[in-house]
């Protein structure tokens, strides 16, 4: 119906990457951390990490539906954090950069990140500043033809290993929206500092960190768009963010099901398998239907996206959803699993552990609640 041969052969090609390039390598990175400029110059060669993107830049120039494809295939990879690593890369710290960015910028920066030659991390959150995004005290002061940034940014996804940071700074003291700019800034400048790689609940071969700005002096062509819309921009960037962990979301709820299933067949308990037990099929019947009405309304929001509507309602409400569908899928299978389940050489406790940071990160589950009833009018 959407798919014709050219999305099922890029569907063949990433899930034949995942399985070949990714899965095999999945407990060593869950004991270190993905090597992002091994595994992103592989994506790159192959074309995966710009799939909409310009082709002036070296994307690809496909319509979201090839994006689509790409998302629901990463969905089969064995654990959250490298999906994470790659959306970091594809969907948060570059869409601005493509959209809003000057020559300079998308030759210098957006041109290596599709290549897999840089990697990329997106600088919203500070201690004192997640949910409350324009909360934020990083400062970036005009200075001749530079801008002097000065603060920290917390809980950095790829923030170890990244060649650039898209970071929201406060370009002014004045209260309101129109007091940030979103600027890129070169790891390699003088002040600039990984202050902590962090240890985490799941995500764990994600490389997520502490970053520190200590007079760091960014040319002003660094900024992308103006400097009193870094806010509005970054907010449109969240959209992709967030529409970016949809299809992974049914996928990977589809995977944990299977797997479950699979076990209940064989497993005996009172003589007979678990999944004669119709209070478990019912469950797993209801969590199917979820995971049907998520991928849905993503569907939905693909065909909104490719008529260039606003999506925000519709992405914050599959945000909300699949953060929700999520723990409930892979709290209810581990469930089923019962001590196994509980064991860290089973996937799915490892699926439980990393998909618990979706309610949380790129906009919380209240945080989505809001935007939508502010769309509602109330
Ligand atoms: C593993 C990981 C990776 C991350 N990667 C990045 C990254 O790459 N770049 C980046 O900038 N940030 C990143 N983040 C940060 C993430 O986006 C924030 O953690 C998130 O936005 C929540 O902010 P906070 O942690 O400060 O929670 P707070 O803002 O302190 O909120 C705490 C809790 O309060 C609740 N809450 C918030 N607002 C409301 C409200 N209005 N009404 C009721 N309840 C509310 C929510 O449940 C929320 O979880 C990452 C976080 C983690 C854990």
């Amino acid at each position: 119906m959407y798919f014709n041969e050219e999305h099922n052969a890029l569907r063949n090609m990433v899930r034949k990457f995942v399985d070949k390039e990714i899965n095999p390598n999945i407990d060593t990175w869950e004991e270190k951390t993905v090597p992002l400029h091994e595994l992103f110059k592989k994506m790159g060669d192959l074309g995966l990490l710009g799939i909409t993107y310009d082709q002036k830049y070296g994307g690809q120039g496909l319509d979201y539906w090839f994006d689509l494809v790409f998302l629901e295939e990463l969905g089969h990879v064995k654990a959250g954090g490298v999906p994470m690593a790659i959306g970091v890369q594809t969907h948060m710290a570059t869409p601005a950069v493509h959209e809003y960015g000057t020559e300079y910028l998308k030759e210098t920066y957006l041109r290596p990140a599709i290549a897999g030659d840089m990697v990329t991390a997106i600088g919203v959150t500070e201690a004192g500043a997640g949910s409350d995004v324009a909360g934020l005290k990083t400062k970036a002061v005009r200075d001749g033809d530079s801008y002097v940034i000065n603060g920290s940014k917390l809980f950095i996804t790829n923030g170890c290993q990244a060649d650039f940071v898209t970071l929201l700074a406060r370009t002014s003291d004045k209260p309101g929206y129109h007091s940030f700019g979103l600027f890129v800034v070169p790891t390699n400048l003088p002040g600039f500092v990984v202050s902590k790689k962090l240890d985490k609940l799941g995500m764990r071969c994600s490389d997520t960190a502490e970053l520190f700005f200590d007079d760091l002096r960014v040319p002003a062509e660094n900024l992308i768009g103006k400097s009193d819309e870094g806010f509005i921009i970054q907010m449109k960037q969240f959209q992709h963010e967030r529409f970016f962990a949809l299809p992974g979301t049914y996928v990977g709820a589809r995977d944990m099901i299977d797997m479950t299933v699979k076990y209940i067949q064989e497993r005996i308990v009172f003589g007979k398998p678990l999944i004669k037990n119709q209070v478990l099929r019912h469950r797993l019947v209801d969590w199917i239907t979820e995971i049907e009405c998520l991928k849905q309304l993503t569907y939905h929001i693909v065909r909104m996206k490719v008529k260039g509507l606003d999506v925000t309602r519709e992405i914050s409400m599959g945000k909300l959803l699949a953060g929700q569908l999520s723990f409930k899928v892979s709290n209810g299978c581990l469930q089923m699993f019962g001590g196994m389940g509980y064991m860290n050489e089973s996937l799915i406790s490892r699926n439980f552990r990393d998909t618990r940071l979706l309610s949380i990160g790129g906009g919380a589950e209240e945080v989505m609640k809001e935007v939508i009833a502010r769309y509602e009018g109330f």
